[in-house]
């Protein structure tokens, strides 16, 4: 059953084309949806659209901030506002009590601001239905960074997956069926076994050093630094990293240009890959969360 946000005043902040699935469907809902940073578009008929953070979030009960937040400024990601969008200590400690805040990762000081200020911070990316749904374009754009950037097939290739959560799982099974020979490195003992029943050969981090070598294509999941400059050293000078954990990634950058591996950082895929299937994620979960919170 559709949940029904009628009555509920909803501020979008910002956002990309995510927001253009998520704002229709909030206002489907039966929410009354402002949102700043847009200009008149087809998909945002009948929103009523204002230029800053002040007039969206006016008596709004919700208010929505992208996936990927703000700088640490609190300069909100808006890839189609005219103008720079901005929350600010003023704007924000103005806000009544129990106001919702959704986003997907929250910078510190605005989790600070939500225990000064008293409203409810409710962070997304972690919450395992959004998670799970966007490891999909996570594991598709790896791949299509994978296949841009290496001078070989993944089908034969040797690729190490490090992490076997959310992303690795998912990343690793359509490695297979791209017929890649796979590696998963993981830290607990039923990841590994679990990695082993999925048919993959598998790794412990304390062994990485001395089995990376074989590797042509590491992605990388875990948001520690599991990719150090010792681990570095001993991989294939032709070797492709692609570093998908949440900055600043699970791998020596700099010891890396140091050695000359290529390495990169790809966040923000599902919104880059994907921005209509990820956009239909968010439209399926924030309705839920809005009325889980506002009770
Ligand atoms: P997850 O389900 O929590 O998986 C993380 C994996 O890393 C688990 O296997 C975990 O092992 C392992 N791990 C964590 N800390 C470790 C450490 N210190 N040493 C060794 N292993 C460690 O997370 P996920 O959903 O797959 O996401 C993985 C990362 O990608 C996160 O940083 C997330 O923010 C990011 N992300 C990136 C994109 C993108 O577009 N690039 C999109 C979405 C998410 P245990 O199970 O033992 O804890």
């Amino acid at each position: 059953m559709e949940t029904s946000l009628e009555g509920i005043r909803v501020a979008v902040l910002g956002g990309d084309e995510r927001e253009l699935v998520l704002i229709p469907a909030l206002a489907g809902a039966g929410a009354e949806v402002v949102a700043a940073g847009y200009s008149p578009r087809p998909e945002l008929a009948g929103i009523k659209l204002v230029a800053t953070v002040a007039e969206a979030v006016e008596g709004a009960q919700v208010i929505i901030l992208p996936m990927p937040g703000t700088d640490d400024q609190g300069v909100v990601r808006a890839i189609f506002a005219s103008e720079k969008l901005q929350i600010t200590q003023e704007v924000f400690g103005r806000l009544a009590p129990e106001t919702l805040v959704i986003i997907g990762t929250a910078k510190p000081f605005l989790r600070q601001w939500a225990a000064r200020f008293g409203f409810r911070l409710v962070e997304i990316a972690e919450e395992d239905e959004v998670a799970i749904l966007n490891a999909i374009p996570t594991a598709e754009g790896a791949l299509e960074m994978a296949m841009h950037m290496l001078p070989i097939t993944i089908h034969g290739c040797e690729a190490f997956v490090l992490g076997f959560g959310r992303i690795g799982q998912v990343l690793a099974e359509r490695l297979a069926g791209l017929r890649a020979r796979i590696t998963v490195v993981a830290r607990s003992r039923a990841a590994l076994a679990k990695a082993c029943a999925a048919g993959y050969s598998t790794c412990a981090f304390t062994d990485l050093a001395g089995e990376i070598g074989r590797a042509q294509v590491v992605f990388n999941t875990v948001p520690a630094l599991v990719l150090t400059e010792a681990v570095l050293a001993r991989t294939a000078p032709e070797v492709l990293i692609i570093d998908l954990a949440s900055a600043p990634g699970g791998t020596d950058f700099q010891a890396a240009q140091r050695l000359e591996r290529k390495a990169v950082l790809a966040p923000g895929l599902p919104g880059k890959v994907a921005p209509l299937t990820a956009g239909r994620v968010l439209a399926a979960v924030i309705p839920r969360v809005i009325r889980e919170n506002l009770g």
